[in-house]
């Protein structure tokens, strides 16, 4: 069995990341901006939004964080927003979520410029992407990408099973391993809370990409022997063992399906710290997008 080292691979992303952002510099451009929004006070959304800022200072982007409380108006943060749009520092941007319940998140995601869409969730780039045409491809099914590739999984002809058809998550994992592309050209089979018999699936697997929610859901019985595991799942359980009271647990019932598995993705420390490093990629693409306009405009 092989781990799929997300951490190790990350590193590596943000070392060329970073050495692209020292090339830019060295030719008069400006380091890439990223901003995060970030509505209220929940603990993960806080830690997952630091280490993405941590991440920027890491490879030498500027990076400016916008906390607003937990009761700021849908029509407040849509003005945050319409800043963003047109500060023309920020190349970037994301606004983190779940938003409070009283906020329309899908008035949000429509609301950020497509071309500042770092995460990748405007319909604009969601379009672009199910045609495979050039655009932010979002960060966690870009980091899945990223990861089998770097690992050289073959996917051509393989037979791959989503479980979980998230926005973010399942549903474009499955376009993009479908698609004519470097990692794709695989045979997928999307499955949800709604498929009967999921078991009978998942034992024909090649590939299985976890993305549910439910720690340890999947378990060896449900896959065959030499079949790739990527979980995305992570789930906060309390521990009194540990210093900040939990633990984070995948889909994945890793002690055992690890034994049947030749690639497995470890949680944490395997998708988690892709996203992350996708986020900057997306980042320094746009960068360098809005440079190549401003060249074409001087
Ligand atoms: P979600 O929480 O929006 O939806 C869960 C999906 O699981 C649904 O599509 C549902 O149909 C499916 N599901 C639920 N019960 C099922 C069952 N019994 N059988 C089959 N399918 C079932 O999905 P999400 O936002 O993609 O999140 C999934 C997990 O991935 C969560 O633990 C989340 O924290 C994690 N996540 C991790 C990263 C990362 O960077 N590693 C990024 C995004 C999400």
């Amino acid at each position: 069995m092989i781990l799929l080292d997300g951490k190790k691979t990350a590193a590596e992303i943000k070392e060329e990341v970073a050495l692209e952002v020292r090339d830019l510099k060295n030719n008069g451009y400006n380091a890439p901006h990223l901003a995060a929004i970030i509505v209220g006070n929940s603990g993960a959304s806080i830690t997952y939004v630091n280490a993405k800022v941590k991440a920027c200072e890491r490879v030498g982007f500027e990076s400016t964080l916008i906390r607003l409380p937990e009761e700021t108006t849908e029509d407040e943060l849509l003005n945050e927003i319409a800043v963003l749009n047109v500060d023309n520092d920020i190349d970037g941007f994301i606004v983190q979520l779940p938003l409070p319940k009283h906020i329309n998140e899908q008035k949000v995601i429509m609301a950020v410029d497509p071309d500042k869409d770092v995460d990748g969730f405007h319909p604009t780039n969601v379009g672009k992407m199910a045609l495979n045409l050039p655009t932010f491809i979002s960060a966690t099914p870009y980091g899945i990408l990223e990861l089998l590739e770097r690992y050289t999984i073959e996917t051509s002809g393989k037979h791959v099973v989503i479980i979980g058809r998230s926005h973010i998550v399942g549903s474009p994992m499955s376009i993009l391993l479908s698609q004519k592309r470097k990692v794709g050209n695989a045979t997928v089979t999307m499955c949800h809370s709604r498929t009967k018999n999921l078991k009978e699936i998942t034992l024909q697997a090649d590939i299985i990409v976890a993305a549910i929610g439910i720690p340890e859901f999947l378990k060896a019985d449900m896959v065959k022997d030499h079949v790739t595991i990527i979980d995305v799942g992570i789930t906060r359980l309390a521990d009194s063992s540990k210093k900040n009271g939990f633990r984070l647990v995948g889909d994945v019932a890793f002690d055992e399906v690890s034994k049947k598995a030749d690639f497995i993705t470890p949680v944490p420390g395997g998708v988690g710290p892709m996203t992350i490093a996708m986020l900057l990629k997306n980042t320094l693409l746009a960068c360098k997008r809005k440079n190549i306009n401003e060249n074409h405009k001087s």
